[in-house]
């Protein structure tokens, strides 16, 4: 995309809450590598303006947005277009501004992948635990049956919303189980992956799983919390000796895949990565 700098473009992250993001550190600085007169605005939209936010991203210098907690599933009527990922998903976390049209995509699915991509993951031959069935668990439940895992066990607290999602999922490798059950530790015994999508790793001190749970894993078993702070699920798996990968290479990567979308340009991932560490470090620290 060839860009004027005369007037600064506009990219929006539309949530609720949406202060806490980590996603102005890293959108600035890959527009000021990149030499584009951008800016990324944090806006808190409650659910009753939803309409009017989106209304808004159709004005000639907006680029697009970012959607996230509560809004990513609400967003699709009011949009002209929905990429066939994104309908399948079921939620939206990129808007492209085309014209007069605005374009939703999902790039959580890619960017849920990529560092298991990055580390050569068998999929064929792994059996996965997901903990959570909320908007994040779709995202990679979908990347994770696209990749062709054998077996998906959708483990939540509210058993009826794994099944919910189950059913959207329609697809027989895919199993559910309350997180209070019995047989979760069963499922957990014949893992290679466990996934972390509930967002317990942001405000509890005790880990989404017990440790006579945590246990029951597999020695080569990797953790995935797509949290991204070292959660107590993270810290006590390390602690097992297990591997593990936090929330953040996904960050950055459904970031940097936005970001092309908004301008048509190679995102620049190592300035992402190094500003989204320093942004969490900071934030981690004050
Ligand atoms: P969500 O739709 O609100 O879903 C939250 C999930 O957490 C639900 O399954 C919920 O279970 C579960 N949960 C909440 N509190 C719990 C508790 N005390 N015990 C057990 N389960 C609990 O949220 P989301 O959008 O899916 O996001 C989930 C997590 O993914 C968040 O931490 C978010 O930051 C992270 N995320 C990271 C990225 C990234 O780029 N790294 C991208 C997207 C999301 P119930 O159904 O029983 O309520």
């Amino acid at each position: 995309m060839a860009m004027s700098n005369a007037s600064p473009r506009i990219v929006r992250l539309l949530g609720h809450p949406v202060a806490h993001s980590l996603s102005p550190a890293l959108h600035g600085a890959a527009f000021t590598a990149l030499g584009i007169n951008a800016e990324y605005h944090l806006v808190d939209v409650p659910p009753d303006d939803l309409v009017t936010a989106v209304a808004a991203l159709r004005a000639p210098l907006v680029l697009g947005a970012n959607v996230t907690v509560p809004h990513k599933e609400a967003v699709l009527p009011l949009l002209d277009e929905v990429a066939p990922l994104a309908v399948r998903v079921g939620a939206v976390n990129t808007i492209v501004r085309q014209g007069e049209r605005l374009r939703g995509e999902n790039t959580d699915v890619e960017g849920f992948l990529a560092p298991l991509h990055a580390a050569g993951a068998p999929f064929e031959r792994w059996a996965v635990v997901l903990l959570g069935a909320g908007g994040a668990a779709r995202a990679v439940a979908s990347g994770l049956l696209a990749v062709g895992v054998p077996r998906l066990t959708i483990v939540n607290r509210t058993l009826s919303r794994a099944q919910t999602l189950a059913c959207r999922l329609d697809d027989a490798r895919v199993s559910t189980l309350a997180l209070d059950e019995p047989r979760v530790g069963e499922v957990l015994a014949g893992a290679s992956l466990l996934v972390d999508a509930t967002a317990v790793g942001w405000h509890s001190a005790v880990p989404v799983l017990t440790p006579d749970r945590l246990d029951r894993l597999p020695a080569r078993a990797l953790v995935y919390d797509l949290t991204y702070h070292p959660t107590p699920l993270l810290r006590a798996a390390a602690a097992r000796g297990l591997t593990t990968i936090d929330g953040l290479p996904m960050l950055v990567e459904q970031g940097a895949l936005a970001f092309e979308r908004w301008t048509g340009r190679d995102a620049p991932r190592s300035v992402m990565w190094s500003a989204a560490l320093a942004a969490r470090d900071a934030r981690q620290r004050g």
